[in-house]
């Protein structure tokens, strides 16, 4: 069966001295390391260490063989948005990326499918960036789940969502600059804790918001299977009703009523969790995703969907279907 794995992580092998050049700024950069690695550097400090199966596409590939899955969308690590630069800078590093982006797709098309990035922090400029990434040919966009810590809801995105309906570019939103963070960094829980949280935070902020109401032909997909959001529906909709002077000002909709309108990846480790999700937005919105080449990813892609309860409808929508339909991808390009 086809395997489409929409949430992946991909940089290029080399990375411009993007804080020389601009004079400021905690830009990543690449240092290569002897034994074949390389090492992020944000500013000056160390920020993690990757392998070539981050850069390489061919290596990559053939990691993907391996787990029995053809294609991967790719798009940057979130650490690369870079939403506090001055917008022309961002803009310069997005292009960068995108450009790179979209060669790897064109380079492999039955393996690789791009989504770009863009300056959140500046409409104008990121719709520019949007037009371009129109045409490069990527059919869709990763955001970060706040930008600058303003929530999504903000008017100032707006127009960017408009931008991305209106050119029919999807959009993936990955938690970021979590919430918490600065307090609560023991025990890797900005991860485990605040990834969660953000991608909820990012939800809520675009229902109550009325970003879903206002453009309902919008293809929104939340990471790791929408945070907490799901799981925690049923608080949020008693508070929905129960404090509608907090939380229907912008938007009288019921945030149960677009269960279903939104993608979500399948990125649980938990069949029973996945099940949970399933039942509420409906397989065909739930989407193949890894977090590849991260170890918190599920880097045996989807083996626990293969092995698990789920029929075939359900695992050909993970696998492929959902994936396709959020991406508005031709089924035929990978064949
Ligand atoms: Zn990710």
């Amino acid at each position: 069966m086809l395997k489409i794995d929409m949430h992946t992580h991909i940089l290029p092998a080399k990375l411009p001295r993007f804080a020389e050049k601009f004079g400021y700024g905690d830009f990543i950069y690449l240092d290569q390391r002897e034994d074949g690695a390389a090492d992020m550097i944000k500013g000056k400090d160390y920020f993690r260490t990757i392998q070539p199966n981050c850069w390489d596409e061919q290596i990559r590939i053939e990691e993907y063989k391996t787990n029995n899955t053809q294609v991967q969308v790719v798009c940057t690590i979130p650490v690369m948005f870079s939403y506090w630069a001055k917008p022309k800078d961002c803009l310069e590093l997005s292009r960068f990326l995108n450009d790179h982006i979209a060669q790897v797709a064109e380079n492999n098309p039955k393996n690789y499918v791009g989504l770009g990035t863009v300056p959140m922090q500046d409409a104008n400029t990121a719709i520019t960036e949007l037009e371009r990434i129109k045409e490069l040919g990527l059919p869709g966009i990763q955001i970060g789940s706040n930008i600058n810590d303003k929530n999504l809801s903000e008017e100032e995105f707006f127009p960017i969502f408009k931008a991305c309906e209106e050119l029919d570019l999807a959009i993936m939103v990955h938690p970021w600059e979590m919430l918490g963070m600065p307090s609560m960094k023991k025990y890797w829980l900005p991860w485990l804790v605040g990834m969660p949280a953000e991608t909820s935070r990012a939800a809520c902020s675009m229902i109550f918001g009325g970003v879903h109401e206002r453009l309902p032909k919008l293809r929104v997909c939340y990471s790791h299977a929408g945070g907490a959001f799901i799981g925690t529906i049923g608080r949020i909709e008693h508070g929905f009703n129960c404090r509608p002077d907090l939380v229907a000002i912008d938007n009288p909709v019921n945030p149960r009523e677009y269960l279903g309108n939104f993608w979500v990846d399948c990125i649980t480790h938990d069949e029973k969790a996945l099940k949970y999700i399933i039942d509420h937005v409906g397989s065909e919105k739930v989407c193949l995703g890894s977090d590849y080449p991260f170890p918190l990813g599920d880097l045996t892609i989807g083996e626990f969907i293969e092995k698990g309860d789920f029929d075939d409808s359900t695992k050909a929508n993970i696998f492929h279907n959902s994936t396709i339909d959020w991406l508005k991808l031709d089924k035929s390009q990978f064949i």
